[in-house]
This record gives structure tokens, C-alpha cells and sequence, in this order.
């Protein structure tokens, strides 16, 4: 039964993936007297869809951190290898409000033809024509587009996004799930995304890791066909697993 869920199949989803692009082993991180990452492992092959679920306070945001090499205190505790491309997003979408959509999008970026690349880019996720836009005048959705546009130009190995629907309505947050399912057929890279919402998970991701006392306690491969639906009574099996 191709449709039912395996507990500890760590191996991915439907799709075949390449070898590891990210290895961690032995993560250790502790804040004061608390240890929120607990010699925890992971491991994300090329071009897979990890999602990562996690109460509230689980260390989600400190694994994703530590993943995006943003935390020196954790580097030294164990092992980790990332690609050499990272793009990371977040719920706000961390625009700079001085800057327009366009050079928003490319900062950073060599010239020349970045500010080519920057328009496709903006063009992939709906903001054509938006070039000139300041921050501020966009929705929220739009914001979040941007912020994928900015993540995706930089064509990265791998993209780590934390909980970056959060803060949007639901129908917003059902295109932008189209969006993002969308954007990672095209250019593939494996996936780290931080989510509190478990149907999100199972809709998008190949692999679900649930974060618990520190470590990754349960790693669920997802298997189900596209398009993949919450009103699909198997997602309840899912649910249910993590
Ligand atoms: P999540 O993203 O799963 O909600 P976080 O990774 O943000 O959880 O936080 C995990 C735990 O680590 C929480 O108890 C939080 O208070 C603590 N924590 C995170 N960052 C810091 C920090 N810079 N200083 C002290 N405690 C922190
Ligand atoms: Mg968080």
C-alpha cells in the first residue's frame, strides 16, 4: 500500500534524492542551564523536503540556526556540514524597507546580470511589474513572495525557512504552499522548513521530523501522491503519527 505511512522510514519520500548535503551529528546546545539541542542527528539528502514540526519552545528555530551557521556556540559541539549555498527565510520577511523590491531581491548579488536574474525571479513568484515596489506597499503574501524570490536567486543547495506562513491568513498560506511546491519542482533544493502546523508538513514535505526533549524523535516519510490535499482522508494517518 503505496499510500500508507512508515514510521522510521528515514530513506525519503516517492522521489528519488541524491547523496546527504546535510549531515549533523551530535548537536549540543544549551542556554543557561537548559539543553535544548541534545546530541541531536540529522541528516537531508539532495533535493529533499524535510519539514520539521515541534512544540512551541521545542528548538526548532535553534536547530534551524545552528543549521544556517549562525551559531558559533553549536558549530563546536558536534558535526555539521552544510552545503556551500544557504538561503534562509523567516516569518517576517526581513525586507529592507529602504531598498525597492528589485534590490531587495539581488542585494548581495554580483553584477553583472543580477538585476536580470533578480526580475525572473520576481517574475517566478508573481511580482512582475513590481520591480520599483517599496516594502511597504506590498501585502504580506507579496512580502513573503519577495522574501522567496530573494532566497531562490541566490539558487541555493539548500533552503531553510522558518515558519515563513506563519503570520499569513489561510487562503494566502494555500497559494503560497502552490507557490513554494511550485518553485522546488523547478529548481529542487533540499528543503528545511520549520512548521507548527502538521497538515502543512504532510502537504509539502517528502520527510516530517518531529523535535522533542532535543532530539528528533520520530521521522516520518511521507508518501503520498500530488496533488496532495488536508481533505485527503490519509493525511489523518499522518496526523496521527506525529
Ligand atoms: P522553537 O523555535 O521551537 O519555538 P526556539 O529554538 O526558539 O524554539 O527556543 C528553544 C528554547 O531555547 C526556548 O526555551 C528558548 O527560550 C530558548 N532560547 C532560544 N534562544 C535563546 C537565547 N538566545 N537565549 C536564551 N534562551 C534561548
Ligand atoms: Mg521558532
Amino acid at each position: 500500500d503505496a499510500g500508507r505511512p512508515s514510521p522510521d522510514a528515514a530513506s525519503g519520500g516517492a522521489r528519488p534524492h541524491g547523496g546527504p548535503v546535510v549531515r549533523a551529528s551530535r548537536l549540543v546546545r544549551r542556554f543557561g542551564g537548559r539543553t535544548v539541542l541534545d546530541r541531536l542527528e540529522l541528516s537531508i539528502a539532495a533535493g529533499e523536503f524535510v519539514a520539521l514540526l515541534g512544540r512551541s519552545g521545542s528548538g526548532k528555530s535553534t536547530l534551524l540556526r545552528a543549521v544556517a551557521g549562525l551559531d558559533h556556540e553549536v558549530a563546536g559541539s558536534g558535526e555539521l556540514r552544510v552545503p556551500e549555498r544557504v538561503s534562509l527565510a523567516f516569518q517576517d520577511s526581513r525586507l529592507l524597507p529602504w531598498l525597492r523590491l528589485l534590490d531587495n531581491v539581488v542585494l548581495g548579488l554580483k553584477r553583472p546580470g543580477a538585476a536580470a536574474r533578480g526580475r525572473k525571479a520576481l517574475d517566478e513568484v508573481g511580482l512582475a511589474g513590481r520591480e520599483r515596489a517599496w516594502p511597504h506597499e506590498l501585502s504580506g503574501g507579496e512580502q513573503q513572495r519577495a522574501a522567496l524570490a530573494r532566497s531562490l536567486v541566490r539558487e541555493p543547495e539548500l533552503l531553510l525557512a522558518d515558519e515563513p506562513f506563519g503570520a499569513l491568513d489561510a487562503l494566502t498560506r494555500i497559494r503560497m504552499h502552490d507557490l513554494l511546491r511550485e518553485l522546488y519542482a523547478r529548481h529542487r533544493p533540499a528543503v528545511l522548513l520549520v512548521t507548527h502546523d502538521v497538515d502543512e508538513a504532510v502537504e509539502l514535505a517528502d520527510r516530517v521530523l518531529v523535535l522533542e526533549d532535543g532530539r528528533v524523535a520520530r521521522d516520518v516519510a511521507v508518501d503520498l501522491p500530488a496533488p496532495r490535499t488536508p481533505r485527503d482522508p490519509r493525511f489523518q494517518e499522518y496526523r496521527e503519527l506525529l
